[in-house]
């Protein structure tokens, strides 16, 4: 079975023991809670859309080891074509969903680890890449959703993983044995990892010599002894428990994050790829983090298609669509939007193979992309927010809108242009509010700033990818200086 539907994908989720948490209990039945179950809609979308003979090409690809066609999502980019599509994958899946569909995290991490655990083998002798292909295959033959785990909690930002006061503060080897190791530790805000089927987990930053513990990379089930979960609070998750379908703004999707503890996880030999090397844990990082960069212009992107689609829609509902700063805003949206798909684009067609035979971004243009994506959705928002107007903000319910009082006087007073029911008015303001302020903060927003590396971690990284003494260079030529060295 290489390809899932959408209906099996739910229910291999619903099969999984897992021990998600969230208001203070256990969630018996996560698959069907009100709260979470939109986030499981949008992975599902990633299944759904594969079956789609107009979607193939974007959303599935032949494994070159296999032969067999599998999900984009588990693929190793074979070429700048692939992570072209990967983008315009993510776009789509944006554009359909409204909402973060969480698959990629698995995906950029298999990217970086299939590379990296290449290169510490050929310098190291170990067996990680082995490891790690037989892994890979074993989720591409069952089209698995993988999460990947990097963000340690980090406690005091100025030391490093062994001078924390609480060693478990960067998630850690606590016990080898021969035949694998116990971890303990807890990554945050993790992605989707309640709707997935196994967890990679990374370091989260460089590392010296003395943090051999915190070097470690593995793959795990999520139902694993030790694993549990605690799921993030989310602005206005309550309203989804009301059964109003209007009130929430985007009903059927959603994105899912959770603070995550391994407690005494154990991890089997075969499943380590990276194991005390500690002079491989930046070149981890660096390439999730640069494939993660590189999704956001995808998927940060078909979001914003939505919400520019909304904000049009707002403005006739509102018989404000002829106005010409309505339009220069519209435009002024597009123009932001299609901006970091450049970036997105960019950093693809210019990527280029690494020692594993794999594709990788260019590093410097995917920071930079999602540099920009820390500030434009922000200027997005705030023009859909203007053209939407205040009500956004101030309308009443859906149980007051179908209330036998209040509902007509609500009917009657927040009507806009003629031709157009006051609900649908309303629908499209929630909508609004949902990608502005809402629950879609962890899909548009926030997420856009602290997602994927916030924004100092790419400043850093443009630093040192930005060859500023080429630059210089180039200066100095042009004006022709010649410099001597014995002054
Ligand atoms: Fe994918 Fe975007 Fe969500 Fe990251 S934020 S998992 S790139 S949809
Ligand atoms: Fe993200």
């Amino acid at each position: 079975m290489a390809l899932m539907t959408g209906e099996q994908y739910i229910e291999s989720i619903r099969k999984i023991p897992m021990q998600i948490y969230m208001f203070g209990k256990k969630v018996e039945n996560p698959v069907d809670d009100p709260i979470l179950r939109p986030a499981l809609n949008s992975v599902r979308m990633t299944y759904d859309l594969a079956q789609m003979p107009e979607y193939q090409d974007l959303m599935t690809a032949i494994s070159p080891e296999t032969g067999e066609r599998i999900n984009r999502f588990t693929h190793i980019h074979r070429s700048t074509d692939d992570l072209r599509k990967k983008v315009k994958m993510q776009r789509l899946l944006g554009q359909k969903t409204a909402a973060c569909f969480q698959r990629c995290v698995g995906m950029d991490a298999f990217n970086a680890v299939y590379s990296t655990t290449y290169e510490i083998d050929q310098k190291c002798g170990t067996h990680y890449h082995e490891n790690f292909k037989k892994f890979m295959l074993y989720c591409q033959e069952k089209d698995l959703t993988v999460d990947g785990a990097m963000t340690d909690t980090k406690g005091d930002r100025s030391k490093t993983p062994h001078e924390q006061a609480d060693p478990d503060l960067f998630l850690h080897v606590v016990e080898r044995r021969p035949d694998g190791v116990v971890v303990c530790g807890a990554k945050a805000h993790q992605t989707g990892i309640i709707n997935s089927h196994e967890v990679i987990v990374m370091p989260t930053i460089a590392m010296g010599p003395e943090d051999k513990d915190y070097a470690i990379s593995f793959a795990v089930p999520l139902d694993s002894e030790g694993l549990y979960m605690i799921v993030g609070r989310q602005s206005c998750d309550t309203r989804k428990r009301e059964g109003s379908e209007m009130d929430v703004g985007n009903a059927e999707f959603g994105g899912v994050e959770a603070l995550t503890v391994f407690d005494h996880v154990f991890v089997p030999n075969e499943r380590i790829f990276l194991n005390g090397e500690t002079e491989f844990a930046g070149m981890l990082v660096e390439r999730f983090a640069g494939y993660h960069r590189q999704s956001y212009g995808g998927c940060k992107v078909g979001v914003g298609d939505v919400l520019i689609g909304a904000a049009a829609v707002a403005a006739e509902y509102n018989g404000a669509s002829k106005a010409s700063h309505i339009k220069d805003k519209l435009i002024e949206m597009t123009h932001l939007n299609e901006t970091l798909y450049c970036c997105g684009i960019a950093c693809s067609a210019e990527g280029h193979q690494t020692a594993s035979g794999n594709y990788i971004i260019d590093l410097l243009l995917a920071n930079v992309c999602k540099q920009n994506v820390t500030r434009f959705p922000y200027e997005i928002v705030r023009l859909a927010e203007d053209i939407a107007g205040g009500l956004m903000v101030t309308a009443p319910s859906e149980a007051d809108f179908r209330d036998a009082k209040l509902g007509p006087v609500i009917d009657k007073y927040l009507k806009g242009v003629s031709g157009v029911s006051t609900e649908n008015r309303l629908r499209i303001l929630r909508l609004i509010e949902n990608l502005a302020l809402g629950t879609a903060a962890v899909g548009y927003r926030t997420e856009s700033l602290h997602g994927a590396g916030s924004p100092q971690a790419q400043r850093i990284m443009i630093a040192r990818q930005g060859n500023l003494e080429h630059k210089k260079a180039l200066a100095k030529a042009i004006a022709r200086i010649k410099e001597d060295s014995s002054l």
